[in-house]
């Protein structure tokens, strides 16, 4: 209970001169945290670092009286993380590996263990497959494989990166739900380049480019601050270059095969152009640009 993450500093080089974190700092909540970032932002690499499986270069990061980089081994028995790809499916049960998860964090009480590892199964709708081995299980069974194993010990942060990614729409609801519900007590940051994913589930939010921490606060305080300033219009394909040179085009996407652009400007647009409700699709693509 209100336990929080304050990251200071953090900084990772690649050695092929990549800036993966420029200086990071944030301040995480209990709740569900959304960290939104286009492909190659870094998201990984801070996730990886938050979840002790690489070393920044420089920096901090405090989970309640934990020092993260310095207490690996304490890290590890809070921690809950659901990696976008495992990459093997051994032949073990889903039940034995469940269980062998539970003892690494710390579950040493066999009793114990096996009531939990038996809650988990059931609530992530595996309990009717716990014999069956992991390497014969479907996308969607993996998935919730992947959920069961990242919260089992009840971690205090919970780390999810593009977890939603190979899910149907059903699966995706069910993902939500079920993180919606741990994350009332606990820090869970989601890790995501998509914008909607965030917009529906936390209630605080960081954007990342380049390594660097572009916004930090609540996506509605984020959206209020375009009030008025997004605008639309309708235009020609061949039109597009031109209305990318002459405005600041958040966005452009065919409706009905026609471009239906997004631009930005905080003085009001006439020629054709209606003003247009912000979304944090908007403020996501403003914070992004090129133009910036
Ligand atoms: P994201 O998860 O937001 O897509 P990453 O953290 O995976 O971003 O990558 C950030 C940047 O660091 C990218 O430019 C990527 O190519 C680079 N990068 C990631 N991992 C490595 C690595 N092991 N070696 C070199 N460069 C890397």
């Amino acid at each position: 209970m209100g336990m929080e993450l304050r990251i200071e500093n953090l900084s990772k080089t690649y050695a092929n001169g990549v800036r993966a974190l420029d200086d990071v700092c944030l301040t995480i909540p209990a709740g569900m945290y959304g960290l939104l970032g286009p492909n190659g932002a870094g998201k990984s690499t801070l996730m990886r670092t938050l979840a002790t499986l690489q070393e920044p270069d420089g920096g901090s990061a405090q989970l309640g009286d934990i020092d993260m980089i310095g207490q690996k081994d304490k890290v590890r028995r809070q921690l809950g993380y659901l990696p976008q790809e495992f990459g093997v499916y051994p032949r073990t049960s889903a039940e034995d590996m469940l269980d062998y998860i539970a003892l690494l964090k710390g579950l040493t009480h066999a009793r114990e263990r096996k009531d939990a590892v038996g809650w988990m199964l059931e609530r992530c709708n595996l309990y009717d497959h716990r014999k069956q081995a992991l390497s014969g299980f479907s996308g969607g069974m993996r998935q919730r494989f992947g959920i069961a194993q990242a919260l089992i010990g009840n971690p205090q942060l919970l780390i999810v990166d593009e977890p939603t990614a190979g899910l149907d729409p059903g699966e995706r609801n069910r993902f939500y739900n079920l993180l919606a519900e741990v994350g009332e007590q606990v820090i869970v940051i989601l890790s995501t380049h998509i914008v909607e994913d965030v917009a529906e589930l936390c209630t605080e939010m960081a954007i990342i480019n380049k390594g660097r921490v572009l916004y930090q606060g609540r996506p509605q305080d984020a959206i209020a601050q375009l009030k008025g300033r997004i605008w639309e219009i309708s235009i020609g394909k061949a039109e597009l270059g031109g209305y990318e040179q002459r405005y600041q085009v958040v966005s452009s996407r065919l409706v009905a095969g026609r471009p239906l652009l997004h631009v930005y400007s905080p003085a009001p647009l006439s020629e054709g152009f209606a003003p247009s409700t912000p979304s944090l699709e908007d403020f996501f693509f403003t914070k992004i640009r090129s133009w910036n």
